[in-house]
């Protein structure tokens, strides 16, 4: 879809700098941040916590960018004490099944009925492995030879595992995944994220994602994963509110539901405490883990690429406003009628990255410093992982492919387009 370019210059009402606005975008100002966007955040406990967060992960960027072989994750205290905490998660599941079993076979009547309700709880309180069932954003290797291909090179290339199956999904992400008892490893791609990237910058985000088969994230491994989703099971049953923001929610207004609320809100602190210490405990190991990735994303596609891949993820919610305005656009059946409205809605976006104006971007990575914000709660935080990238030796490229090779795998993804076009914009 066209873009009407109209940048015009005012001057900033902070500083009085002149500043390069485009109607499309916030205007802000470079030179005194005036309207960068970053909501102060309430209350003083709430930012006293903010700024300890934000230093320990700053603490961890400044040990690894001084010592870059600190990246290789050790076992240490936390660790142990991680494994341990994990251990009684398990431990409490097992109990339970024990304890329901026993009264089964042993109990008076009533005790038995109690019995099958602790056998139905071990149920949904059992460790989460992760299904491999039937998945519409699956692409099977018979669907997409060139892309298998491309994806296996790269993790011969990084020495660690080549991934079962790939899925092709509607994120501006991507993800790594161990599913299942036979811990097969999944790859799930985001289709908006992929449209945005370079070529070389596709195998920057393979590496990166690959990377996660061998780059030691403890929370990745069976013991720890099972327990910090089992917990989450306890929480959700909990608190069936929660959802998955894994937070109470203040949302019921009669008096009777506010009461079971807050007891049900007393039950869970214990799993709140417990979930939150592993994942304290394994938060820096985490954050290590990233950046090793992204140090085999480098590894894979070049230094430059990795980092132009990192500077794109800072353009989420641009993309997210995009498609939403798209969306409102055709529930308005305000379109214009195209011959392939699929077609154009992929090549539109990639003219709409095209067009984000530097300025933009500038206030996107300077808003993501400022909030520290990362792609989800495992990341460290994006600003920091492209500033490493800057710093590290520049490596060039181990793989790469060819016009013909990218042109193969654009026809392999065209049925995930026209799946995904129609998730996101319901023409
Ligand atoms: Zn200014
Ligand atoms: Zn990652």
């Amino acid at each position: 879809m066209p873009e009407t370019l109209t940048t015009s210059t005012r001057p900033c009402p902070g500083c009085g700098a002149r500043i390069v606005t485009d109607p499309r975008f916030t205007a802000w100002c470079p030179v005194c941040e005036w309207n960068l966007g970053a909501e102060p955040s309430r209350g003083r406990w709430r930012r006293w916590r903010r700024a300890r967060d934000h230093a320990r992960v700053e603490r961890l960027y400044a040990k690894l960018a001084a010592r870059p072989a600190d990246l290789r994750i050790g076992r240490g205290a936390a660790w142990l004490l991680a494994v341990l905490l994990a251990a009684l998660v398990h431990l409490c599941t097992l109990g339970v099944l024990a304890g329901s079993l026993w009264l089964l076979v042993r109990g008076y009547p009533f005790l038995k009925l109690l019995g099958a309700a602790g056998l139905c709880l071990t149920w949904l309180l059992r460790p989460r492995l992760g299904g491999w069932r039937g998945d519409p954003a699956v692409l099977a290797r018979e669907q997409a030879p060139a892309l298998y291909a491309l994806v296996e090179r790269v993790a011969d290339e990084l020495g660690t595992r080549r991934p079962d199956r790939l899925r092709i999904t509607r994120a501006y992400n991507a993800s790594y995944g161990v599913r299942g008892l036979r811990r097969r490893v999944e790859l799930s791609l985001g289709l908006p994220l992929w449209t945005a990237l370079t070529g070389q910058e596709r195998i920057a985000l393979l590496g990166h994602e690959l990377g996660h088969g061998s780059n030691g994230d403890q929370r990745r491994g069976p013991w720890l994963h099972t327990a910090l989703r089992t917990l989450e099971a306890w929480h959700a049953l909990m608190m069936p509110h929660a959802g998955d923001r894994f937070r109470p929610r203040n949302g019921s207004k009669r008096a009777f539901d506010d009461l079971v609320t807050w007891l049900l809100l007393w039950c869970a602190v214990p799993v709140r405490l417990l979930h939150g210490a592993l994942h304290r405990l394994t938060a820096l190991s985490s954050q290590r883990a990233e950046y090793l990735a992204d140090e085999m994303a480098a590894r894979v596609a070049s230094s430059a690429a990795a980092g132009g891949m990192l500077g794109k993820l800072f353009l989420k919610d641009s993309v997210g406003n995009h498609v939403s305005q798209l969306r409102a656009a055709a529930r308005n059946r305000a379109l214009p009628a195209g011959a392939d409205p699929v077609e154009e809605f992929w090549t539109g976006l990639s003219a709409y990255l095209e067009s984000v104006p530097a300025t933009e971007r500038e206030r996107r990575a300077r808003l993501s410093a400022r909030e520290m914000t990362a792609v989800d709660t495992r990341h460290p935080p994006t600003h920091l992982r492209v500033r490493l990238r800057s710093e590290r030796p520049q490596q060039p490229a181990a793989v790469v492919a060819d016009r013909s090779q990218w042109a193969a795998i654009h026809r392999e993804l065209a049925p995930a387009r026209r799946r995904i076009a129609h998730e996101l914009i319901d023409f």
